[in-house]
């Protein structure tokens, strides 16, 4: 580290079934990451717990101690409370109010930054990835639920109560399937990971004929993911190719009126799923879009696949950490 200026900064994808902790350098590059499944045991204090093992696995990974780091960044899958440093809701955790930020600060003893995940994704990929030179771009991230992102001229929208962008919770049909946020029949319900599993887990049952099968025990146990899906669909499996067409085409006309309602240049999909299933589902997805949306808000808007990949929402947590320093200084 001997020509090293800038300290690094880690980075903290707190998901709905994974805890990804990177640490990054000055030029964004990742110098180890380290990963821990997202459990619902121990409730807030257990999973606090195990967001902290996770930054230091990174840390030691990169032989680095807390003193050798400038900040902690962490995006969460739910709206947070930034000035505050909590994690005020993680719906499909039983997570509420957890002042997350103080927690690191106590423990690592760095200022500590608490971000929704998805704003960091988005940011993540307008500065280094796939948007970049983009400044009106709605971010996508369909995973375990589905988180939204805006930026409007290059700088995050945040909104009143800091849970602006929340475009998985965009109502479908309110007599549709119960969303973990308490209403009925949000676009999540519909499109997210979860909500694919459950339906193909449905015509599973039903005696449908698929893949699928393979992934669900008799006791109940689902081991379907992403890459299960993926295979579904290059193999031609009907189940898991109808549940996840329907999946593509509410992705792509939410996002269309959401292009109506923002007129936003680029829209990045990411998350998981996307990155599982590719050209597959952003063509789906681009093309309901375009039937939805006007004409005139639609012309020469880009849709686009993320670029980087798992690592983006570390990257956009370390950002963002790395420029609340500069902020308060
Ligand atoms: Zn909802």
């Amino acid at each position: 580290m001997a020509k090293a200026t800038v300290k690094p900064v880690v980075g903290v994808d707190l998901g709905g079934t994974k805890i990804l902790a990177a640490v990054v350098d000055g030029e964004n590059k990742i110098l180890s990451r380290f990963k821990k499944r997202t459990k619902l045991e121990g409730g807030p204090e257990g999973l606090t717990e195990r967001i902290c093992q996770a930054v230091e696995g990174a840390l030691v990974t990169a032989k680095l101690t807390p003193a050798d780091v400038a900040a902690i960044g962490v995006g969460a899958a739910g709206p947070t409370d930034t000035a505050a440093g909590v994690v005020v809701t993680m719906p499909n955790l039983g997570i509420e109010n957890l002042p997350l930020g103080k927690r690191l600060t106590d423990r690592f003893s760095v200022p500590a930054r608490i971000e929704n995940d998805v704003n960091c994704g988005t940011i993540a990929e307008c500065r280094l990835g796939a948007g970049k030179g983009a400044a009106d771009v709605l971010g996508v991230f369909p995973g375990t639920g589905i988180g939204g992102g805006i930026l409007v001229g290059g700088t995050l929208l945040r909104g009143r109560n800091q849970a602006a962008a929340e475009i998985g919770h965009t109502v479908i049909d309110p007599n549709g399937p119960l969303c973990a946020c308490g209403v009925h029949g949000c676009l999540e319900a519909y499109a997210s990971r979860l909500a694919i599993v459950r339906d193909i887990a449905a015509a599973v049952g039903r005696g449908e004929a698929s893949i699928a099968g393979e992934y669900i025990r008799p006791d109940g146990t689902n081991r379907l993911r992403s890459k299960a899906l993926a295979r579904g669909v290059t193999e031609g499996d009907k189940v898991i190719t109808d549940v996840l067409e329907r999946a593509a085409r509410m992705l792509g006309e939410a996002i269309g009126s959401a292009i109506n309602l923002l007129g936003c240049e680029l829209v990045i999909l990411g998350g998981g799923v996307t990155e599982a299933l590719g050209s597959w589902l952003v063509n789906r997805v681009a093309a309901a879009a375009e039937k939805r949306a006007l004409k005139i808000a639609f012309k020469g808007v880009r849709i686009v696949q993320a670029s980087l990949g798992d690592d983006a929402i570390c990257l956009g947590a370390a950002l963002l950490a790395r420029e609340a320093l500069a902020e308060n200084k």
